[in-house]
């Protein structure tokens, strides 16, 4: 079944702010649309123009529009080869794919080796019964079933990553067992978001916030005063209350993976989306764990690794790599930093 996803722009430009201009006469925009990668895309910017602002706002729309469709792994769409593509073809026939698709999936077993196996895109096998399970579970709450281990344990005989064989020089992507699947929910995000950003600057826009359900990608600083984007860090445990945490970015991301974006509950206990390839089921460390670098699609990946990870070993793994931050909250409410969070923040 084909599926075409209309995208559309709800509500561009609402806010103007005069108070500022300064010499840069630059002026404050917002804007906001619905439908791309299941979220909602905020971009707060600023730009000479009403009209240059819409300008650079459609272009990350219609580029964002682009990748959501490549890395869709449950939507077809007419002429174009995407990842349901390649899961359709798996054990059957290489696919020739776009040069955005390859370039994901390379830094995805990148992703992998960092992580010491932890995120895992070849892992859908076992993350589809996972998602089946939880959609019945939201559908009909009182008949909410856990999957079979035995289940789980024959999907994940399907989830060697080795077996996804990536030719760049043919641009084609095969996988070479046959009961294997690709989920890069955890990665395309967050890669997406990086890559547009990348464009939207050559673009011209220099200055911006740009959301993509809660990823968060800065461009510059606020243009008007010089100050670094500011951006809250929810409460896993109370996301309605105060927030834990106030950062400040300058061409910098934030990336969050928590226990209550997406779950369902079974005998009164909650089983989150991100699975431990260890254990099969939803890791249990922590409530969340956000991560602050430059490049939003490495922020997205740690922070579905990092998740699944002791603190000792999230921790070594943040402190090896540069301008990288992290902070844990614990079930217990418990929260802990690395060591140079506090060049992200003034609090
Ligand atoms: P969000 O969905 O809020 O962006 P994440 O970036 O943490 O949160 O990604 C979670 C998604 O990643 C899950 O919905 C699932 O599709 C996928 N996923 C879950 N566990 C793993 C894992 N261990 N390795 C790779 N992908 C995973
Ligand atoms: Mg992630």
């Amino acid at each position: 079944m084909v599926k075409k996803i209309t995208a559309v722009i709800i509500a561009l430009i609402l806010s103007i702010n005069l108070s500022a201009c300064s010499s840069q006469e630059k002026t404050r925009y917002e804007a906001e649309f619905l439908m791309l990668f299941d979220t909602i895309t905020q971009i707060v910017g600023y730009s000479e123009s009403k009209e240059e602002f819409a300008d650079q706002v459609q272009m990350i729309h219609d580029n964002l529009e682009e990748y959501h469709q490549l890395y869709d792994i449950y939507n077809g769409y007419d002429g174009i080869n995407n990842m349901k593509t390649i899961n359709d073809q798996a054990g059957i026939a290489p696919v020739e794919v776009d040069r955005r698709i390859i370039d994901m999936l390379l830094f995805s077993k990148e992703a992998y080796e960092m992580s010491d196996g932890k995120i895992n895109v070849a892992f859908g096998a076992v993350l589809k019964i996972w998602h089946d399970y939880r959609d019945e579970g939201i559908e009909n709450p009182e008949k909410a079933e856990l999957p079979p281990v035995e289940m789980l344990m024959e999907a994940a005989k399907h989830t060697d990553i080795s077996q996804l064989i990536i030719d760049e020089e043919s641009a084609t992507v095969f996988l070479a067992d046959s009961g294997m699947s690709l989920d890069v929910g955890a990665i395309a995000k967050g890669y997406a978001v990086e890559e547009i950003s990348k464009m939207a600057l050559d673009n011209g826009l220099t200055s911006a916030l740009i959301s993509v359900g809660g990823n968060v990608r800065s461009i510059g600083v606020k243009a008007d005063s010089g100050a670094r984007w500011t951006v809250g860090i929810k409460n896993p445990l109370d996301v309605d209350g105060k927030n834990i945490s106030r950062v400040e970015l300058e061409d910098a991301s934030l990336v969050t993976s928590g226990i209550y974006e997406r779950y369902y509950t079974v005998n009164g206990r909650r089983y989150h989306h991100i699975i431990d390839p260890v254990t099969l089921f939803p890791a249990e460390y922590f409530a969340s764990v956000s991560i602050l670098c430059p490049d939003s699609g490495l922020a997205d990946a740690l922070s579905t690794s990092v998740f699944t990870m002791p603190f000792e070993q999230g921790l070594a793994l943040i402190e090896s790599l540069p301008d990288t931050e992290a902070v844990w909250v614990f079930h217990d409410g418990e929260i802990r930093y690395s060591s140079n969070y506090n060049e992200y923040t003034n609090d």
